[in-house]
């Protein structure tokens, strides 16, 4: 059987995880925390990131950032995570869901601005696949109406929109280390801030509320209670898994990279036929090969499929059901204008297996199998 995913383990992990343990420094902020932030500010080329126990964490404290609350409206695509939604949820905000590309199942850039409101504060987009969102024209509006942008870029660490790192380029950004991620510490998370107006606040709300970042910056004497918050900051031994990972970047990131490309190369001919289409990366757009997707005709021929691949050894899962049909999206939220797409291409998809370390005999299975079942 090929696993639909296998999290990244690179080796050195547990001997981190050991040092950290031995270190007698196992809580937040510990020095693995501080070589993962480092890192990340480096390959980001942003001033703060802070580690987080999850992407759905660094969502939180992104809400908690754009001062939101009761009665004010925030806009997402449907064809999302339901962390993308709760965080804000959560502070009493309600859903706005626009509609989505067919090409990339990102938000509609061109279906944002009609779902505006004199109640709305927030626009959070998803970079779908690590694929980024239309980021120009989305922070434009956002500017014109004096929105906060929010970027889920859960699967997008290390993607580009014209020459940007993909979480760096909106308000706020948000990274998952969570196991089916590229890069992962179980569960985990990080917050970019791409300038530092909020890093203060952004440090109290991290840590249950108390300024204790700055105390151990020096700049206060002791540290107290200052306004609400959480415990947003994850144990130094599940940075020190992550920071395995994060050492060998490239090797990593190549991996999944070398088996995307053989998948995309291999399913050219199909889609020349009509059968499938493959994933798109819009013009001035890198990706990180978070995932590797076919579209099929619709939910039938997709349902069969899965069927056909798990007979011959292989795990292929679908994806999101979009929220506004989910029972928490309809009493959260309303969907903008009409949902031509979201539904319809939230059918059509399928994932196929793609991991760190995922053999090159492996993907060919999948690759024939997948000719197999359109008479090939
Ligand atoms: C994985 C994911 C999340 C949640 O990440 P966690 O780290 O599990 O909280 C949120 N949004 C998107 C788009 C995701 O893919």
């Amino acid at each position: 059987m090929i696993d639909f995913n296998i999290p990244p383990f690179v080796g050195t992990e547990p001997e981190y995880m050991r040092q950290a343990a031995m270190g007698h420094k196992i809580c937040g902020d510990g020095p693995f925390t501080r070589r993962c932030q480092d890192f990340l500010k480096d390959l980001l080329g942003i001033p703060a990131v802070y580690l987080t126990t999850s992407c759905t964490s660094a969502l939180e404290m992104a809400a908690l950032l754009s001062h939101i609350g009761p009665g004010d409206e925030v806009i997402l695509p449907s064809y999302t995570f339901c962390s993308t939604a709760d965080a804000f949820v959560q502070r009493g905000a309600r859903l706005v869901f626009a509609d989505i590309r067919p090409d990339t199942l990102n938000i509609d850039e061109k279906r944002i601005e009609e779902a505006i409101t004199d109640k709305t504060r927030v626009i959070v987009v998803v970079h779908y696949a690590g694929v980024s969102c239309e980021m120009d024209t989305i922070m434009d509006i956002a500017k014109r109406h004096n929105l906060v942008v929010v970027e889920d870029a859960a699967q997008a660490i290390g993607s580009t929109y014209h020459g940007r790192n993909l979480g760096t380029i909106g308000h706020f950004g948000c990274l998952s280390f969570h196991e089916t991620k590229n890069f992962s510490m179980g569960e985990g998370g990080a917050l970019l801030l791409p300038d530092l107006a909020q890093r203060d606040e952004a440090e109290i709300y991290r840590e249950k509320g108390t300024d204790r970042s700055r105390f151990f910056r020096g700049q206060v004497d002791k540290y107290t209670w200052q306004d609400y918050g959480s415990s947003y900051l994850p144990s130094d031994l599940n940075a020190a898994y992550l920071w395995a990972q994060l050492e060998v970047y490239d090797q990593v990131a190549g991996s999944r990279m070398d088996a995307w490309k053989l998948y995309h190369e291999a399913f050219a001919p199909l889609e020349e036929e009509g059968k499938v289409e493959r994933p798109f990366i819009p013009d001035g757009c890198t990706h990180n090969a978070h995932m590797y997707y076919l579209k099929v005709s619709g939910l039938e021929e997709r349902t069969k499929l899965i069927g056909h691949l798990r007979s011959e050894g292989v795990m292929a899962v679908f994806h999101y059901v979009p929220l506004h049909s989910s029972p928490a999206g309809m009493k959260f939220g309303r969907f903008s204008g009409e949902d031509i797409y979201t539904t319809r291409e939230s059918e059509r998809l399928l994932r196929l297996p793609l991991y760190y370390g995922i053999r090159k005999e492996d993907c060919e299975q999948v690759i024939r199998a997948v000719f197999r079942f359109f008479g090939r």
